[in-house]
């Protein structure tokens, strides 16, 4: 066994009700893949841990004229290969451990899909949906401000996630800019495309979803014509996920879901109809055609290919055993628990991890921080082309050790992109 210094609490995640820790599966994920690969003891101890955390206060004026102070995060885990890159999130349950999760496992996706990125996440406690348009972007310049001592172009560069948008990152751009005295496009990714913002980023997490999928059935002899797809989640990345599955790939949409619950029907959905009603500020639980499902019956339902993504922690040791979906991509960040990790693989279900699945965002948050960087401006074919080679090479390089190694494809994933963190670790010399 390899010996780990920091002392953090055992893993409980038997998903019988007790409560999951997002930040002891991420490491507990990171401690199964160490004793695989044989990692140094030293990396492996540096990588459990953050290498930097802050939080701060951000005191924001209401309308009525009053200051609620809200708290946030931010959470550099890695910078050994580049700067740290993630999202923003806005969600009344943010905690410092989730965002210490998300921020290892950004490390991860960068290093899967090679490139130069660490990995950092951020976030807010707050519901949005309680704030006005005005108090969001107060919050948010204030945000970027109590953020400017560790990011910056070259160390850090957040991008939208759950309830985080294109006009948010527009806000936190203007926020940080007026603080230094000039124009940082590059100081966030996934921006509008008037402010340097890059064609194909907000379709780039679902389009990267359907690439995986793609590749991976294909790799597995599985027909995607007409096989019914199941969407959880249907905000940035279900939508996106379940248009281009279809228009791509061939897959029917028989199911998606919001915090309303769920729509099912067997004969298909209609996603432009669904999208235009979400567009317009309604529920999918008011889509007419088709029936009310709960989130967790969504789950369960039959069909080919099952994509959760919403949130973490929603396939777990109960409900694993009721999927009857042949092939799993995690569109959000950490929805499976291990121990429905360990029983998916022995059901023969392949689950492509999120590091893998969701990696189409940062891929193309890369894409927009060199135009950024260079003030060019890419064609939305050349952004797509890009993002189809890195996301193919991707799968090609993860399936390749998924063969070898006879092991789960997250576990594969997991060896890939660890290892070319340790490696660059270790070729900087270790300060231990
Ligand atoms: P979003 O806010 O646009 O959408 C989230 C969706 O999930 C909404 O439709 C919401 O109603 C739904 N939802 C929330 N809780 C739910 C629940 N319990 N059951 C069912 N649906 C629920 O967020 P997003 O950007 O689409 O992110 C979704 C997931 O994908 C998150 O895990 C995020 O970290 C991950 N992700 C996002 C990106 C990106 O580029 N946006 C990239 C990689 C990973």
């Amino acid at each position: 066994m390899l010996a780990v210094s920091q002392e953090t609490k055992p893993v409980v995640s038997n998903g019988n009700g007790v409560e999951i820790n997002s930040f002891h599966i991420a490491q507990q994920q990171l401690d199964n893949v160490a004793e695989r690969l044989n990692l140094d003891p030293g990396i492996h101890a540096r990588l459990r841990q953050p290498k930097r955390t802050l939080e701060v206060a951000i005191p924001t004026k209401m309308d009525d004229g009053s200051v609620r102070v809200f708290t946030g995060y931010r959470v550099q885990h890695s910078l050994d290969r580049g700067p740290a890159k993630g999202g923003l999130r806005y969600h009344p349950d943010v905690t410092l451990d989730e965002v210490k999760a998300l921020s290892m496992w950004m490390t991860w996706k960068s290093a899967v899909v090679d490139i130069p990125f660490g990995g950092g996440k951020g976030g807010i406690i707050v519901d949005p949906k309680q704030l006005s348009k005005g108090e969001i972007e107060r919050m948010t310049r204030r945000f970027a401000i109590e953020l400017a001592p560790i990011i910056g172009p070259e160390m850090d560069i957040p991008a939208p996630d759950v309830n985080t948008t294109p006009q948010i990152m527009g806000w936190f751009m203007d926020g940080y800019s007026s603080l230094m005295g000039r124009r940082v496009t590059a100081i966030v990714t996934g921006k509008p495309l008037e402010v340097g913002g890059s064609l194909g980023r907000t379709e780039a997490t679902g389009r990267g979803v359907t690439i995986s999928v793609r590749e991976v059935a294909r790799r597995m002899n599985l027909d995607l014509q007409a096989a019914p797809a199941v969407i959880q989640g249907f905000g940035n990345v279900g939508r996106y996920a379940a248009a281009l599955l279809q228009q791509e790939c061939g897959t029917k949409t028989v199911a998606v879901s919001d915090t309303s619950g769920g729509v099912y029907n067997p004969h298909g959905l209609n996603v432009a109809d669904l999208v235009r009603l979400k567009e317009e500020g309604g529920r999918v639980a008011d889509y007419k055609d088709g029936d009310r499902v709960s989130n967790e019956e969504l789950l369960e339902l039959p069909c080919t290919v099952l994509i959760p993504s919403a949130l973490e922690n929603q396939i777990t040791a109960q409900n694993a055993g009721r999927i009857q979906a042949k092939l799993i991509a995690e569109g959000a960040n950490g929805p499976t628990t291990p121990a429905a990790d360990t029983i998916l693989h022995e059901r023969g279900i392949v689950n492509v991890p999120d590091i893998l699945a969701n990696a189409g965002g940062v891929t193309v948050s890369y894409f927009e921080w060199q135009q950024g960087l260079r003030h060019e401006y890419w064609t939305l074919e050349e952004v797509n082309a890009k993002l189809e080679r890195f996301l193919s090479r991707a799968v090609a390089n993860v399936w390749e050790r998924y063969q070898q190694e006879q092991v789960d494809m997250r576990m594969a994933a997991y060896m890939v992109a660890v290892r070319r963190v340790a490696d660059a670790i270790h070729n900087c010399g270790t300060a231990y």
